[in-house]
């Protein structure tokens, strides 16, 4: 019984085995779509600031003709001057030119702060470029790493089948039939070790005189709160 144990011992670490690679498989497309939800999101993040960038310069862009209208116009106030004939008109279109004067300043100041605005944004504009770039370049070779691990695992995983079904056959039908059921019932973990009076499955105590019992690897005994197959080994 001591070795039928051992070898069913031996089937529960494939197993476990085996699921990690069946988890793996299964978790591979999400990963993947968490991947390409993220570069998504950052592709847009980036087009936002680049429109963003676009309208400051346009509105920048529309502020910079109104100089240069304005400015045409205080010439040729500035050349009418000249040409008054009283002191009132004269007066009159002084006052002209200074309002003209400062909507102009105003209109630089705007510009100046347009720039500054543009400018900032681009920074982070860039930034983000350059960390999409980044992140582009490593889900890629991410992507095919995961692709590579799908298609090796695929394989991992009829080998890990073969050999636990190897080591199952040499098991008398009742343990195994056990076996079977457990790992249906346990998600997939059947035979536990104990350690310390303690089931490794459950982590309930064993009563002493069963934990004894067990330890001597003798006979099949069942943990009594979670029904696995205990196996006892101090090698872990
Ligand atoms: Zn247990």
């Amino acid at each position: 019984m001591e070795i039928e144990l051992n070898t069913i011992y031996e089937a529960q670490k494939i197993e476990m085995k085996i699921i990690e690679g069946e988890t793996k498989l299964l978790q591979a497309p999400k990963k993947i779509q968490e991947m390409d939800a993220e570069l998504n999101e950052t592709k847009q993040k980036v087009e936002k600031q680049k429109e963003i960038i676009e309208e400051l310069e346009k509105e920048r862009n529309k502020k910079e003709k109104e100089l240069e209208t304005d400015k045409d116009k205080i010439k040729k106030l500035e050349a009418k001057l000249h040409e008054v004939k009283t002191n009132k008109e004269y007066q009159a279109s002084l006052k002209e030119i200074e309002a003209a004067k400062s909507t102009n300043d105003r209109t630089e100041e705007d510009v100046l702060v347009l720039m500054d605005k543009a400018e900032d944004i681009r920074k982070d504009y860039n930034a983000s470029l350059l960390h999409l770039k980044k992140r582009e370049k490593e889900i890629e070779i991410e992507k095919n790493h995961i692709e590579k691990e799908i298609q090796s695992m695929d394989k991992i995983i009829t080998e890990l089948k073969t050999a636990r079904n190897k080591l199952l056959s040499v098991v008398n039908n009742h343990l195994k039939s056990i076996y079977m059921v457990l790992v249906e019932k346990r998600s997939g973990l059947a035979v536990v070790n104990v350690k310390g009076g303690v089931c490794l499955g459950c982590f309930m105590n064993i009563p002493p005189q069963l934990y004894i019992e067990v330890t001597k690897n003798k006979e099949l005994i069942q943990c009594p709160s979670c029904n696995r197959i205990l196996y006892f080994t101090d090698t872990e």
